[in-house]
């Protein structure tokens, strides 16, 4: 059985990584989604929530499991049983520190090999950053997000700007 983990921040799961969890879903047999946490960065929403709104939106795809991780990826995924890490490729500028961390993961672990799927032409500009700062405006977010964690996403940047 193939397993692949699909890791990442996931603050909030935008359709861009919706996309690549799909396509990898029918790709591998399994699939796992791993929040990954890190400690550098402040969150919008706590790692509970990430994987409570993955859930959310996952729900119709039987063979993806959603977990969370404070451990090493190549760690992690050497324990959940898997070789295959799964990336989303969006521009140029996501290429460098994706490679650099594909060598390294396989050093750490050598069973471990990572796979890039291209972003959809649509997603290409699409982050969760990029949603973050387009939410304080007034635009339809049904473009960018799926829409059953747009009234989270909502009530959240509202109760930040407060
Ligand atoms: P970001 O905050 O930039 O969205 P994440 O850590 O949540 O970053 O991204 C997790 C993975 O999903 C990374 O491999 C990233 O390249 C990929 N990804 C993010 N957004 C998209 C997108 N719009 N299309 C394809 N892949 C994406």
């Amino acid at each position: 059985m193939k397993i692949a983990i699909y890791p990442g921040s996931f603050d909030p799961v935008t359709n861009g990584h919706l996309n690549i969890i799909e396509r990898a879903a029918n790709i591998f047999d399994r699939l796992i989604v791993c929040v990954m946490v890190n400690a550098g960065k402040a969150p919008m929403f706590t790692t509970d929530e990430r994987v409570a709104l993955l859930r959310q939106v996952t729900g119709h795809l039987s063979n993806v499991e959603i977990d969370s991780s404070n451990q090493l990826l190549a760690e992690y995924a050497r324990q959940r049983g898997s070789c295959v890490i799964v990336k989303g490729l969006r521009a140029a500028t996501d290429f460098e520190k994706e490679f650099q961390m594909a060598l390294i993961n396989h050093k750490i672990n050598p069973g471990l090999d990572t796979m890039f799927l291209t972003a959809e032409h649509q997603y290409m500009y699409l982050s969760s950053s990029a949603v973050k700062e387009l939410g304080s405006y007034q635009v339809d977010l049904t473009e960018f997000l799926p829409e059953a964690i747009i009234p989270a996403f909502q009530a959240r940047l509202n109760s930040t700007k407060k």
